[in-house]
């Protein structure tokens, strides 16, 4: 199939790559020359498993083309994915500026019958809303082609994208026809081979699945977060108690670490946006607005913790951070805790030494020369007063505990993943607090 993948971030990047491995001919576009020029050179800027190989050998093959050109593409293919960001805008609705500026293109250069498939993430009824901007361009053209409207809203996880993408759990398909549902069903047979793991059902529930999903899996974090809360004050571990729930098969263990709170480019985003659509359907969303409070209480636990140990003046003190990006294994530090955590030390006068394994570059462009940036994980606890873990990256998940004892001026670690043995952490003499688990 001939594909054009609009938008070459984190999602269309990814899917437009995994198109192609399929042996799709496929046009990833984005409006940034530099982003563009480096993926020709086959330099990815963003991290993800797997991706730099498979960028390099579809570029080769030929199957994948990078171009800023949007008409050269739409006029090249059939198919149209809709992939750019939607951002929060300030008062937490979704920011449809990119979406729609794509659907002007579209209606100014389509030149043939073609499908129009939405993959970010959008609010209810902005599938339609395209099409109508598509329709209002095709008659100032005086053009009259037939055009398919798709949703076919993205499930893949910054860290494991590549897999997801390749291998997905569900293909989740809003349509108006038989023919958009067969078009899709032909692009995906090669990614998916058992037909119950389509789900299919009209655009408006595709668009309001992606956030249910998302909503679904915030919810669960911030509830184990707000227990959480409440097992740090009554000598409860979470720790305990998520392994006593989790077994019961109708709850599971998905989701259900307590931290110091979710971040990323969706789950904040996609609820702020649900909480939006139900204000402007006039539909109530308690549960949603204390998903959110409760994550951004989640945010402070570790500070928190940090001034009851050493007050709230630390202008003598360093710690070192261990982790920045929102989850391991992406570079990704939108929405990310370790952002709200670091700030609210600085604001107190600490001084903060860090490392992530791919992280830094994001770190620099957010934090400056505010803090030190460190080679590796041990150079950034020589000479602290503590350790806060933040991102559960595998090579912080075992460290040699002597080192880092002999390196802290204090041995004291803040872990806001708990990840890490109290008893053997306390036998060692550390004072180590976690999220959820009574101070000791
Ligand atoms: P991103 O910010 O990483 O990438 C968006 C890209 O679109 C940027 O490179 C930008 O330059 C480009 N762009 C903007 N306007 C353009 C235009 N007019 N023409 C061409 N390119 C343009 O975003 P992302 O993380 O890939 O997310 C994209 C969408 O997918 C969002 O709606 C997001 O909610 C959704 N989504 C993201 C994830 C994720 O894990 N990141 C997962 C599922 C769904």
């Amino acid at each position: 199939m001939k594909i054009t993948v609009i938008g070459t971030g984190y999602v269309g990047l990814v899917t437009g790559t995994c198109f192609a491995e399929m042996g799709n001919q496929v046009y990833c576009v984005d409006i940034i020359e530099e982003k563009i020029q480096n993926l020709k050179n086959n330099i990815v800027d963003i991290y993800e498993p797997q991706l730099n190989e498979l960028v390099k050998s579809n570029q080769e093959k030929g199957d994948l083309i990078f171009t800023t050109d949007i008409k050269f593409a739409i006029e090249n293919s059939d198919l149209y994915f809709i992939a750019v960001g939607t951002p929060m805008a300030e008062d937490g609705s979704c920011n449809l500026e990119y979406v729609f500026n794509v659907a002007q293109n579209i209606g100014e250069y389509m030149n043939h019958d073609c499908y129009v498939i939405t993959k970010s993430t959008v609010p209810v009824g902005t599938s339609h809303k395209i099409g109508k901007i598509i329709q209002k361009k095709l008659h100032e053209r005086n053009k009259s082609f037939n055009f398919n409207l798709i949703s076919n809203p993205e499930f893949l996880k910054e860290g494991t994208a590549v897999s997801d993408c390749l291998r997905p759990d569900r293909i989740v398909i809003g349509a108006e026809n038989e023919e958009s549902f067969e078009i899709m069903k032909q692009l995906y047979e090669h990614f998916i081979r058992n037909s119950y793991n389509y789900v299919f059902m009209n655009i408006n529930s595709a668009e309001m699945t992606k956030y249910a999903a998302n909503a679904m899996l915030a919810t669960k974090i911030s509830f184990m977060n707000e227990l959480a809360g409440i097992c740090d004050k009554t000598g409860v571990d979470i720790n305990e108690v998520r392994k006593g729930i989790g077994t019961d098969q109708r709850i599971g263990f998905s989701f259900i670490y307590a931290g110091c709170g979710y971040g990323g480019s969706c789950f904040p985003k996609d609820v702020n946006a649900l909480i939006n659509i139900g204000k402007i359907n006039n539909s109530p969303t308690e549960i949603l607005e204390a998903v959110n409070s409760t994550n951004n209480n989640a945010k402070m636990y570790i500070p928190n913790k940090i001034f009851n140990h050493f007050g709230e003046d630390l202008t003598e003190l360093t710690f070192g951070v261990w982790g920045l990006s929102f989850k391991p294994d992406t570079d990704d530090m939108r929405e990310a805790s370790s952002i709200t955590i670091i700030n609210s030390l600085l604001e107190k006068g600490a001084k903060i030494k860090v490392y992530d394994p791919k992280a830094m570059k994001n770190a620099k462009n957010i934090f400056k020369d505010e803090i030190e940036y460190c080679n590796n994980r041990f150079e950034v606890v020589d000479e602290s007063d503590a350790l806060i873990l933040i991102t559960e990256w595998k090579e912080f998940r075992n460290p040699n505990f002597e080192i880092i004892k002999n390196k802290l001026k204090n041995p004291i670690i803040f872990d806001g993943r708990n990840q890490f043995d109290k008893r053997y952490l306390n036998k060692m003499g550390f004072k180590y607090y976690q999220i959820g688990v009574d101070d000791c």
